[in-house]
């Protein structure tokens, strides 16, 4: 297959409650289902930073972003023994837009190009930002804020001038996204789009881009996206 297959969204066990796998048999299914690249996104929100990431093993790291780096590092050593390039990324929802209050609006906000020192400094500030705030702070690092699956059931599509990016193609098999949907959103509002899996378990795969080249780091796969001479993978491959 030419071009570098490139997981854009998934999530480790140890970070989200509804992800299964850890960060060594991801990346041998990845391996196995030959993949060049996986993006980590895992959630950032307050619910489950504070109540499920943190509880068990906060005690054993300097802090609460160390704490929800764990499963990123692991599984880019993990990648890097089976010849997976691992990148940063993350799926934040501020409080503002959090599932995990009453009333909507319900947002996730994909971070890609994001690095891990930049996630360990900010980790805990991103969730009392507004999406101005964050798309502002992402806007001058280079680093693209794509919402995720916004037709999915119970989520809203936020303020479009204040993003870079649309999933068009989430292909979680749990959720019906309303994906034909996205791409319409997307095309219409001249955003780029993006795709992934929202791998939690093993099947869950086959979802990403088809980039037209490898990125060196974080901030080079925001610069090949910006080019926008990938695919976004729409059928399971
Ligand atoms: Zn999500
Ligand atoms: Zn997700």
């Amino acid at each position: 297959m030419d071009g570098y297959k490139l997981e854009m969204h998934l999530h480790t066990s140890r970070n989200s409650d509804c992800g299964k796998e850890c960060p060594a048999d991801i990346a041998k299914i990845y391996a196995d289902a030959g993949y060049d690249g996986i993006v980590c996104t895992n959630h950032l929100n307050r619910n489950d930073l504070y109540g499920y990431v943190a509880p068990p093993w906060r005690r054993f790291f300097r802090s609460i972003s160390d704490c929800w780096l764990r499963d990123l590092l692991e599984l880019k050593e993990e990648g890097a023994k089976v010849g997976i390039d691992v990148f940063a990324g993350a799926e934040v929802s501020p409080d503002e837009v959090t599932y995990y209050k009453p009333d909507h609006p319900y947002a996730e906000f994909l971070l890609y190009g994001v690095t891990v020192d930049e996630l360990r400094e900010q980790c805990e500030k991103f969730l009392t930002m507004t999406q101005r705030q964050l798309f502002e702070w992402c806007d001058s690092r280079g680093i693209l804020m794509v919402q995720a699956h916004p037709y999915r059931e119970m989520c809203d599509v936020t303020d479009t001038s204040l993003l870079h990016g649309i999933e068009i193609y989430n292909l979680h098999p749990g959720h019906d996204s309303r994906n034909d949907l996205a791409v319409e959103l997307c095309g219409r509002t001249g955003l780029i789009p993006t795709g992934g899996s929202d791998f939690h378990y093993r099947g869950g795969e086959g979802g990403g881009v088809i980039l037209s080249r490898r990125p060196k780091d974080e901030k080079d796969l925001a610069s090949v996206l910006r080019e926008r001479s990938h695919k976004v993978i729409s059928v399971k491959e």
